[in-house]
């Protein structure tokens, strides 16, 4: 879905002096131009997510300048928030006994349970402010069910009600879809694995991504990614 232009990446790396045998051969990596049918989806880079919010991933706040950069070599951009009720059942506050990081057994399975985070039409909630997307074509909600969390912006997690996301990206024509945001480990694993599984092309964009980590679940959510085909790539290799 992506053209590899070799030349391009030949003269961002100032090799436009030499021949382009020698800057394809010797340095220069093949820079990926995501084109009409690719879509940036930028996760849940919300006031919850950073220091001074809810449920801060650390170094959660240093995704928003590389997503800035990003956001120039994209046609299309679509952006996510979490977006829960009061009360959420994601919310260790709603289960009696129960700590913020704990696990409980909800309808559709073991459920993490965080902090009160992300709840609808707070502060809290809202897209982090130095975000510059004035280029996104639509915001898509989620967890916004009272019994039901959605770490991916595709498909809740009882795993059966969609979002409607991948309709949408379809309905568009596109087929590569480019995942960056908070947290790697969560919003950004699930979003990219459930893209897979809906038939998209796949990247996460590591260093536009920071993790949780909760017991392991950073190198968890890599290791399953890898197996469902996600690709792991840097910014620099978007051109
Ligand atoms: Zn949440």
């Amino acid at each position: 879905m992506h053209r590899r232009t070799f030349l391009h990446a030949g003269a961002a790396l100032g090799l436009d002096g030499l021949s382009p045998h020698f800057a394809t051969s010797a340095f220069a990596a093949a820079k990926i131009t995501p084109g009409a049918k690719a879509a940036l989806i930028v996760v849940d880079v919300q006031n919850c997510f950073v220091e001074g919010g809810t449920l801060p991933v650390k170094g959660g706040a240093e995704v928003v300048p590389v997503i800035n950069r990003l956001a120039g070599a994209f046609e299309n951009i679509v952006v996510t928030q979490d977006w829960h009720t009061p009360g959420h059942a994601s919310f260790a506050t709603a289960h009696a006994g129960k700590k913020p990081f704990e696990t409980t057994k909800l309808a559709y399975g073991t459920q993490v349970l965080w902090p009160d985070h992300c709840v609808q039409g707070t502060e809290d909630a809202a897209l982090h402010k130095d975000l510059r997307l004035p280029t996104a074509q639509v915001i898509v909600r989620k967890g916004f069910h009272q019994d039901v969390d959605s770490y991916s912006a595709f498909e809740e997690a009882d795993r059966k009600t969609a979002t409607g996301l991948g309709g949408y990206l379809k309905q568009r024509g596109i087929r590569t879809v480019f995942v960056t945001g908070l947290a790697t480990d969560f919003c950004v694993a699930w979003t990219a694995l459930d893209a897979r599984k809906a038939g998209f092309e796949a990247y996460v964009i590591e260093d536009a991504t920071r993790a949780i980590d909760l017991n392991g679940s950073l190198a968890a959510a890599w290791k399953q990614m890898a197996a469902k085909g996600v690709k792991r790539i840097r910014s620099a290799e978007i051109g």
